[in-house]
């Protein structure tokens, strides 16, 4: 942390200034673990005012093991679509019980703007950007409004509109904290494997990302570990992070 931050935050305590931006928070934090950067969060916005935003998928565990280990009643969103497989269901209740996590709040769409725009629930295959802003980013939005900065488990490995996220970044009125930004592949297999966390049951089937059930498929071993989502849509991300978040 540097010196511009630490003051900020001293100033903070004292009730007499503002945060510090993104862009401090981001420069300070560049090269802390991500264990640092979850526990600056939260020292630096409360408890009450940071949130976790996570989808138990396939690579979720390691985020929320280490949330969990810097305090296990941050509020962590969970997106549930509808659209969702059992199993994430049923691995989201489990990595729950297994971490100790005391505030799972599971976040549904608006019932009127399904009946509106989605009855048949088929817009997956008409419209994805709509299906997924009614389900997973206007639901995010209307979650998040109590917080003033969230957390989220991306990877610059991950490439794509990923490979360049920072440590730091601002979402509208929140900041956003990337925490596994500089994390490597090899790394998120090391948390997995010291702490002994449980994997997605749907890995061993061979999807190697999961999403909701329409909008995902099994990966080749050749494949990056997202090919499976969208697959044969220029699509790549649903929505939430690619939106500005108000
Ligand atoms: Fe709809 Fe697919 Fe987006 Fe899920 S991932 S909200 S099913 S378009």
């Amino acid at each position: 942390m540097n010196e511009l931050v630490d003051g900020k935050l001293a100033a903070q305590a004292d009730g007499v200034a503002a945060l510090p931006t993104a862009n401090e928070l981001d420069r300070a934090l560049a090269d802390a673990s991500p264990m640092e950067i979850i526990a600056k969060a939260l020292r630096i916005v409360g408890r009450e005012q940071l949130a976790v935003v996570s989808s138990f998928g396939t690579e979720s565990a390691a985020l929320l093991k280490l949330v969990a280990d810097v305090d296990p009643a941050i509020p962590v969103l969970f997106l549930d679509t509808g659209h969702l497989f059992e199993e994430t269901l049923a691995y989201r209740d489990a990595l729950t019980a297994a971490l100790g996590l005391r505030d799972v709040c599971s976040i549904k769409p608006d019932q009127e703007d399904l009946l509106r725009d989605d009855p048949d629930r088929e817009l997956w295959i008409s419209d994805p950007d709509a299906c997924c802003r009614i389900r997973k980013v206007e639901p995010l939005a209307r979650a998040l409004k109590p917080f003033s900065a969230w957390i989220n488990g991306r990877k610059r490995f991950q490439g794509g509109l990923r490979a360049t996220i920072p440590v730091v970044e601002e979402d509208g009125a929140r900041l956003k904290f990337n925490p596994f930004a500089n994390v490597s592949r090899e790394e998120l297999a090391t948390i997995y494997a010291r702490a002994r966390l449980p994997a997605h049951p749907l890995v061993e089937q061979g999807f190697l990302s999961v999403g909701c059930m329409p909008c995902t498929s099994r990966t080749a071993p050749d494949e990056d570990a997202r090919a499976g989502r969208w697959r044969g849509r220029s699509k790549t991300e649903c929505g939430i992070h690619t939106a500005k978040i108000s």
